[in-house]
């Protein structure tokens, strides 16, 4: 397979084939401390890319052979919205998709152009990187192309986030030492209330990066986590779990007042007796089960009926 990878099983988003529209090596307008790629000088376009009959014809015999696929994967060895065939490509994708999504990995460059933001409107899962929201931060970590700026991004997901239907999830990758403080996070939370994504997921560096620079543990992710008031967020965790918690069903009630609990929240941190006690929530109703992306959130009932 030239332009495709996979299905691999993503707890992010479920059984997903990647489309890679930067097979023949690294194109993006970033080159963030924490990428999977080698470094690399940033550009703002993607060198040889594939044709678009090409990676259709091996999309549609993948998903033939592969009828259990959930979603198709827009993605690159960089930033796929400089693919300069995107609205082309996504429309062809949603002819052949049948019943599986249609999602995007973007770091959020170019959510700035309103041509853009037209073809995304069309993609049923968009994810969005936004590491952090100050211009000093976002230099240091991201490391962009000369000339963006984080105030042109967040403005223009603030635009993009008021019309878009489906669903918007927004990535924050922490860098110890870089975006890991409070008052990053806190201006982060500031920006993210009035954006009101789908899903927030909170995640930390997991494979060699590409330059030295190191993650965070996951209990520093959940203190992190706090930062963001009532918003859906999904914490990454990478390591085991020192020590799962039994919490009463009053506390559980309290936490997921003031924050829903992902699946992985509740397999990280929960006892059996917990996860027995919230099971007794959600027969009671006071608790309510909602997937989100492919992500099962626990929310508070009344919360999400006054919504
Ligand atoms: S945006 Fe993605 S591909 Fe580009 S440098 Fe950052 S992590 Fe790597």
């Amino acid at each position: 397979m030239k332009y495709t990878f996979g299905p691999i099983n993503s707890r992010r988003f479920g059984l997903s084939l990647g489309i890679d529209l930067s097979p023949l090596g690294k194109s993006c307008n970033f080159d963030c401390l924490y990428c999977e790629l080698k470094a690399a000088k940033p550009i703002d376009k993607i060198e040889n890319p594939p044709q678009i009959e090409n990676i259709i014809a091996e999309v549609k015999n993948v998903i033939l052979n592969k009828p259990n696929i959930e979603v198709i994967t827009i993605t690159s060895n960089g930033e796929p919205t400089l693919y300069e065939n995107l609205n082309e490509l996504v429309d062809e994708l949603n002819l052949i998709k049948k019943d599986k999504k249609l999602l995007i990995l973007s770091n959020a460059s170019t959510i700035t152009d309103s041509k853009i933001q037209e073809v995304l409107k069309k993609i049923d899962i968009v994810k969005l990187s936004l590491d952090c929201v100050s211009q000093k931060c976002f230099e240091k970590i991201d490391r962009p192309l000369k000339g963006i700026k984080i105030t042109d991004i967040v403005d223009g997901i603030k635009t993009f986030a008021k019309d878009f239907k489906r669903d918007l999830i927004i990535e924050i990758l922490v860098v110890k030492g870089v975006n890991d403080k409070d008052s990053e996070m806190e201006k982060l939370n500031t920006v993210l209330q009035e954006i009101n994504p789908s899903r927030i997921d909170l995640g930390t560096i997991d494979r060699p990066p590409a330059f030295d620079v190191l993650p965070i543990s996951s209990e520093s992710l959940k203190g992190l986590s706090e930062n963001f008031k009532g918003l859906p967020i999904s914490i990454i965790h990478k390591d085991k779990p020192k020590n799962r918690v039994t919490f009463s069903k009053d506390e559980i009630l309290e936490t997921i007042k003031r924050r829903p609990q992902s699946q992985s929240d509740v397999d990280y941190l929960f006892s059996d007796i917990s996860k027995k006690y919230l099971e007794q929530l959600l027969n009671s109703k006071k608790v309510t089960k909602n997937i989100i992306a492919g992500v099962v959130f626990y929310s508070e009932t009344k919360r999400i009926l006054s919504k």
